[in-house]
Formats: structure tokens, C-alpha cells, sequence
């Protein structure tokens, strides 16, 4: 890495806010003026146990005095998670539905069930992946900049989705769920569903996910361990260190030119650390 004069920023998206955290806060923001102008006083939206995207709603409808629903996949069996426990404390109303009810959470027959169980509200969906959620991430690539490469953790797609239609500079996605080429071609349809376009090369890498979604190998913890000792940037199992195990990676095996100078997007969501305690 160091003979290839390759350098690495990483753009601290987690030290905006204390509570609305890193890319959620972009995708939110938006959304929360777009509920405002419809007249609506209820966000509604999807997420598991240790949801970033709920905790940072919960935070959002707190701050700007809206109410909050989040739908929460799993039956509700022990205690709360520390996340969920966040969530109440601000105010959010928490509806625990079954993993296979869950899986409806695309389902406009099923939002109109929500509809009827909670009263009119500005639905938002799971992870913030609408329009108004990714035009709100094109803000994410800073003005003026002059990195080679810009790398982002892909969830739900809608950041890199955000990102890749406002970027220069080719973007490399790191999918942190399982499903070959899954997010690739979900990124580009989002694109086309919203009419938008990419403007610069891009692709996301399915192969980093290190056996699933918030799964955590030891390896990837001690990687974790490591790069927080040896930087000082906390980063969190979930997205952020498998993305960064996934740069230093790369870089090893010589996947970027010699002197590129990469820009790898810290996307928050902190409060999930708690998880592995
Ligand atoms: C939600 C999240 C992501 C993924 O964003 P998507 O838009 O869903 O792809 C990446 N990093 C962190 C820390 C997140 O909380």
C-alpha cells in the first residue's frame, strides 16, 4: 500500500450529527420536508431490531416534533435492543411484526393495512431508498474534490444509487448482504425508476459480505479492532468495517491504480456497536 503512494480518506458522514447519523441523515432530511409539505404529522417506515434508518427517525421525529412508527421485523421476544430502546425514548411507536409479514414491507396492499391500523401517515420506506432518499445522498460527494475513487457500503442501494448519479469519479459499491449481482441490478433499477442517471463508472463487489447481513466474522472484528487503534475512526460491524476490510483488501491484490487516492464514505450508524456487547 505505502510503496504505492495510495491514500485513503475517509469522509466522516458519522460526525454530523450526534443522532441522526451518516447517510441516514441525507436521506431523511429530505423525506422529513417532503411529509411537511403534504401536511402529514406521522412518519412511518421498516427496519430490524438494530436499524440504523429507524434509530435515526426516531431521532428526526423527536427533533422536528413528528410522530414516528417503525415496523420491526421479528416478534418481539426478549429484551429490547439498545437501538429499539433509543427509538422509545424519542418518542417511536414500535410495531413488531413476523419475519414474514416483513417481507411484505413492499407490499402496497399491506401499506394500506398499515394505513388503516395507524391513520394517515408519510410512509417511508425500509432504509429511506425512495426518491427523495437518493437525490439527498448525491450531496454525499463533496464539491470540488479531487480523489480518484469513491467507495461506499451498499445496503439498500439507495446511497450508492445517490452517489453514482452525482459522482465524476468512478464509485465501487461493497454489498454487505448475500446475493450475487443482487445489488447491481437493483442499483441500476432504482436509477430507472426514478429517472435518474449515472454519471461515472461504477459497480458494486458482492463477494465482501463475509456470510451475510450483520454477520460478523472474527476476522472482521479484529480487522475492526485494529483499524480503530490504528486510526482512531470508530467504525461499526454492520457496514463501515466490512467496507474498509473490503479497501484494504482490494488494495492489497492491486484492484486501484498505484496513485489513487481513494475516498471511502463513513456512513455513521455508531449506535450499532452496542450490538456486540
Ligand atoms: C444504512 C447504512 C448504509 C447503507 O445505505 P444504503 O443506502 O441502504 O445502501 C451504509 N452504512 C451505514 C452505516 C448505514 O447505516
Amino acid at each position: 500500500m505505502h510503496q504505492h503512494k495510495l491514500s485513503l480518506a475517509i469522509l466522516r458522514a458519522d460526525q454530523l450529527d450526534a443522532q441522526l447519523s451518516g447517510n441516514k441523515y441525507f436521506k431523511l432530511l429530505p423525506n422529513i420536508e417532503l411529509a411537511r409539505e403534504q401536511q402529514h404529522h406521522t412518519l412511518l417506515s421498516f427496519g430490524g431490531p438494530w436499524s440504523n434508518h429507524l434509530h435515526a427517525l426516531a431521532a428526526a421525529g423527536q427533533r422536528y416534533g413528528l410522530r414516528t412508527i417503525g415496523v420491526v421485523r421479528g416478534e418481539q421476544g426478549g429484551p429490547l435492543t439498545a437501538c429499539l430502546q433509543d427509538a422509545i425514548a424519542w418518542g417511536m411507536q414500535l410495531h413488531f411484526v413476523s419475519r414474514r409479514d416483513y417481507e411484505r414491507r413492499h407490499d402496497p396492499s399491506w401499506h394500506a393495512e398499515l394505513l388503516n391500523l395507524f391513520g394517515p401517515h408519510y410512509l417511508i420506506p425500509e432504509g429511506g431508498a425512495n426518491q427523495a432518499g437518493i437525490v439527498g445522498c448525491q450531496a454525499l460527494v463533496p464539491a470540488g474534490h479531487d480523489y480518484t475513487h469513491i467507495i461506499v457500503a451498499c445496503g439498500t442501494g439507495a446511497t450508492i444509487a445517490g452517489v453514482i448519479s452525482s459522482s465524476r469519479v468512478p464509485v465501487t459499491g461493497i454489498q454487505v448482504l448475500k446475493g450475487a449481482g443482487y445489488l447491481q441490478c437493483h442499483v441500476a433499477a432504482l436509477l430507472q425508476l426514478h429517472g435518474l442517471q449515472a454519471s461515472c463508472d461504477w459497480q458494486v463487489l458482492d463477494d465482501w459480505h463475509g456470510g451475510g447481513y450483520a454477520r460478523f466474522t472474527p476476522q472482521l472484528l479484529e480487522f475492526m479492532q485494529r483499524f480503530e487503534t490504528d486510526t482512531g475512526v470508530p467504525l461499526e460491524p454492520v457496514y463501515s468495517a466490512k467496507m474498509l476490510q473490503a479497501v484494504v483488501a482490494l488494495t492489497a491484490a492491486d484492484h486501484f491504480p498505484p496513485a489513487a487516492r481513494l475516498l471511502a464514505i463513513h456512513g455513521g450508524g455508531l449506535q450499532g456497536r452496542r450490538s456486540l456487547a
